[in-house]
Protein backbone atom coordinates (compact mmCIF):
# COMPACT_ATOMS: atom_id res chain seq x y z
CA UNK A 1 0.00 0.00 0.00
CA UNK A 2 1.01 3.44 -0.66
CA UNK A 3 2.32 5.45 2.35
CA UNK A 4 -0.13 8.08 3.03
CA UNK A 5 -2.76 5.47 2.28
CA UNK A 6 -1.35 4.18 5.67
CA UNK A 7 -1.57 7.29 7.56
CA UNK A 8 -5.48 7.63 6.89
CA UNK A 9 -6.51 3.67 7.51
CA UNK A 10 -4.51 3.58 10.74
CA UNK A 11 -5.67 7.01 12.06
CA UNK A 12 -9.48 5.78 11.01
CA UNK A 13 -9.35 2.45 12.67
CA UNK A 14 -7.00 3.08 16.01
CA UNK A 15 -7.37 7.08 16.80
CA UNK A 16 -9.95 7.41 19.66
CA UNK A 17 -11.42 11.10 20.06
CA UNK A 18 -10.86 10.57 24.28
CA UNK A 19 -7.14 9.82 23.25
CA UNK A 20 -5.88 12.73 20.77
CA UNK A 21 -2.79 13.11 22.07
CA UNK A 22 -2.61 9.10 20.32
CA UNK A 23 -2.58 10.87 17.15
CA UNK A 24 1.29 11.23 16.90
CA UNK A 25 2.25 8.01 17.67
CA UNK A 26 -0.35 6.23 15.46
CA UNK A 27 1.05 8.40 12.44
CA UNK A 28 4.55 7.76 13.50
CA UNK A 29 3.56 3.73 13.64
CA UNK A 30 1.95 3.89 10.24
CA UNK A 31 5.86 5.86 8.71
CA UNK A 32 8.07 3.51 10.63
CA UNK A 33 7.51 0.32 8.15
CA UNK A 34 8.25 2.43 5.14
CA UNK A 35 10.82 4.88 6.39
CA UNK A 36 13.64 2.80 5.22
CA UNK A 37 12.23 2.62 1.36
CA UNK A 38 12.42 7.16 1.33
CA UNK A 39 16.39 6.59 2.61
CA UNK A 40 16.94 4.01 -0.16
CA UNK A 41 15.12 6.45 -2.37
CA UNK A 42 17.16 9.04 -2.05
CA UNK A 43 20.43 7.25 -1.60
CA UNK A 44 19.74 5.77 -5.16
CA UNK A 45 18.90 8.86 -6.53
CA UNK A 46 22.13 10.34 -5.20
CA UNK A 47 23.89 7.34 -7.32
CA UNK A 48 22.25 8.54 -10.59
CA UNK A 49 20.27 5.27 -10.73
CA UNK A 50 17.30 5.21 -13.29
CA UNK A 51 13.74 4.58 -11.90
CA UNK A 52 14.06 1.12 -13.81
CA UNK A 53 16.86 0.14 -11.76
CA UNK A 54 16.11 1.37 -8.49
CA UNK A 55 12.80 -0.39 -7.97
CA UNK A 56 13.56 -3.33 -10.49
CA UNK A 57 17.06 -4.40 -8.80
CA UNK A 58 18.34 -2.08 -6.29
CA UNK A 59 15.23 -2.52 -4.38
CA UNK A 60 16.05 -6.07 -3.92
CA UNK A 61 19.61 -6.22 -2.87
CA UNK A 62 21.45 -6.32 -0.04
CA UNK A 63 22.14 -4.97 2.51
CA UNK A 64 18.32 -2.72 1.56
CA UNK A 65 16.55 -5.98 2.11
CA UNK A 66 17.92 -6.89 5.52
CA UNK A 67 17.45 -3.06 5.90
CA UNK A 68 13.75 -3.51 5.12
CA UNK A 69 13.40 -6.14 6.72
CA UNK A 70 13.09 -4.94 10.30
CA UNK A 71 10.72 -2.01 9.78
CA UNK A 72 8.41 -4.55 8.70
CA UNK A 73 8.43 -7.00 11.39
CA UNK A 74 5.40 -8.20 12.41
CA UNK A 75 6.83 -9.60 15.64
CA UNK A 76 8.80 -6.46 16.78
CA UNK A 77 5.61 -4.32 15.71
CA UNK A 78 3.53 -7.03 18.30
CA UNK A 79 6.66 -6.18 20.79
CA UNK A 80 5.86 -2.92 20.81
CA UNK A 81 2.34 -3.26 21.48
CA UNK A 82 3.36 -5.76 24.61
CA UNK A 83 6.08 -3.62 25.82
CA UNK A 84 3.15 -0.47 26.04
CA UNK A 85 0.49 -2.63 27.99
CA UNK A 86 3.10 -3.50 30.49
CA UNK A 87 4.34 -0.17 30.55
CA UNK A 88 0.51 1.40 30.57
CA UNK A 89 0.98 3.52 33.85
CA UNK A 90 3.70 5.42 32.98
CA UNK A 91 3.22 8.70 30.68
CA UNK A 92 4.91 6.86 27.84
CA UNK A 93 3.68 3.12 27.53
CA UNK A 94 0.59 4.46 25.72
CA UNK A 95 2.52 6.15 22.86
CA UNK A 96 4.76 2.97 22.59
CA UNK A 97 1.81 0.63 22.51
CA UNK A 98 0.02 2.80 19.97
CA UNK A 99 3.15 3.22 18.10
CA UNK A 100 3.55 -1.02 17.89
CA UNK A 101 -0.24 -1.48 17.19
CA UNK A 102 0.21 1.20 14.48
CA UNK A 103 2.95 -0.50 12.54
CA UNK A 104 1.02 -3.90 13.04
CA UNK A 105 -1.87 -2.63 10.87
CA UNK A 106 0.45 -1.14 8.63
CA UNK A 107 1.83 -4.83 8.29
CA UNK A 108 -1.35 -6.33 8.03
CA UNK A 109 -2.18 -3.81 5.07
CA UNK A 110 0.61 -4.82 3.03
CA UNK A 111 0.62 -8.05 3.71
CA UNK A 112 -2.42 -8.72 0.94
CA UNK A 113 -1.47 -6.13 -1.38
CA UNK A 114 2.32 -7.10 -2.42
CA UNK A 115 3.31 -9.43 -5.06
CA UNK A 116 7.17 -9.94 -6.03
CA UNK A 117 8.24 -6.74 -3.60
CA UNK A 118 6.77 -8.54 -0.36
CA UNK A 119 8.33 -7.73 2.92
CA UNK A 120 9.70 -10.07 5.12
CA UNK A 121 7.05 -9.86 8.01
CA UNK A 122 8.24 -12.46 10.22
CA UNK A 123 11.99 -10.94 10.75
CA UNK A 124 13.69 -11.99 12.37
CA UNK A 125 11.41 -15.49 13.41
CA UNK A 126 11.80 -16.17 9.31
CA UNK A 127 12.77 -14.89 5.92
CA UNK A 128 9.54 -16.29 4.10
CA UNK A 129 7.84 -13.62 2.21
CA UNK A 130 4.02 -13.91 1.23
CA UNK A 131 3.76 -13.48 -2.10
CA UNK A 132 -0.01 -11.91 -2.06
CA UNK A 133 -1.46 -12.70 -5.89
CA UNK A 134 -2.72 -9.16 -5.74
CA UNK A 135 -0.52 -6.49 -6.46
CA UNK A 136 -1.65 -2.64 -5.03
CA UNK A 137 0.63 -1.55 -8.26
CA UNK A 138 2.03 -4.30 -10.39
CA UNK A 139 -0.77 -4.07 -13.33
CA UNK A 140 0.25 -7.67 -13.95
CA UNK A 141 -0.70 -8.95 -10.66
CA UNK A 142 -4.29 -8.15 -10.43
CA UNK A 143 -2.91 -3.94 -9.84
CA UNK A 144 -5.62 -2.28 -10.81
CA UNK A 145 -7.66 -4.62 -8.54
CA UNK A 146 -5.43 -4.12 -5.60
CA UNK A 147 -5.48 -0.09 -6.30
CA UNK A 148 -8.98 0.00 -6.54
CA UNK A 149 -9.59 -1.67 -3.18
CA UNK A 150 -6.97 0.89 -1.29
CA UNK A 151 -8.70 3.72 -2.57
CA UNK A 152 -11.80 2.40 -1.18
CA UNK A 153 -10.54 1.63 1.47
CA UNK A 154 -8.75 5.39 1.95
CA UNK A 155 -12.35 7.12 0.63
CA UNK A 156 -14.20 5.06 3.39
CA UNK A 157 -11.80 5.86 6.41
CA UNK A 158 -11.31 9.64 4.93
CA UNK A 159 -15.42 9.63 4.97
CA UNK A 160 -15.09 8.37 8.94
CA UNK A 161 -12.21 10.51 9.63
CA UNK A 162 -13.13 13.90 8.08
CA UNK A 163 -16.44 15.02 10.49
CA UNK A 164 -13.92 13.58 13.43
CA UNK A 165 -10.78 16.01 12.67
CA UNK A 166 -10.79 19.12 15.13
CA UNK A 167 -9.04 21.67 13.12
CA UNK A 168 -9.14 23.36 9.22
CA UNK A 169 -5.20 22.47 9.10
CA UNK A 170 -5.69 18.67 9.63
CA UNK A 171 -8.95 18.34 7.39
CA UNK A 172 -7.60 20.34 4.71
CA UNK A 173 -4.62 18.00 4.87
CA UNK A 174 -6.41 14.89 4.73
CA UNK A 175 -8.07 16.33 1.49
CA UNK A 176 -4.85 16.82 -0.14
CA UNK A 177 -3.69 13.01 0.51
CA UNK A 178 -6.91 12.06 -0.84
CA UNK A 179 -6.69 14.05 -3.54
CA UNK A 180 -3.00 12.70 -4.41
CA UNK A 181 -4.31 9.05 -3.94
CA UNK A 182 -7.08 9.21 -6.23
CA UNK A 183 -4.48 11.09 -8.79
CA UNK A 184 -2.13 8.06 -8.42
CA UNK A 185 -5.17 5.47 -9.00
CA UNK A 186 -5.93 7.81 -12.10
CA UNK A 187 -2.57 7.52 -13.49
CA UNK A 188 -2.07 3.80 -12.94
CA UNK A 189 -5.85 2.68 -13.65
CA UNK A 190 -7.74 5.08 -15.76
CA UNK A 191 -5.10 6.67 -18.14
CA UNK A 192 -4.00 3.07 -19.51
CA UNK A 193 -7.87 2.40 -20.29
CA UNK A 194 -8.47 5.55 -22.04
ZN1 LIG B 1 4.31 -0.61 3.66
Amino acid sequence: MNTPSHLILNLALLRRPEAPAMTWPILIGALIPDAAMFVFYGWARRQGLPEQTIWGEAYYSQPWQAIFAVGNSIPLGLLGVALGYSLRRSWFGPSIGFLGASMVLHHLADLPLHHDDAHQHFWPLSSVRFMSPVSYWDVDHFGRLGATIELVLVLIASAYLLPRLSSKFSQGLLGITVALTAVAYGALVLVPLT
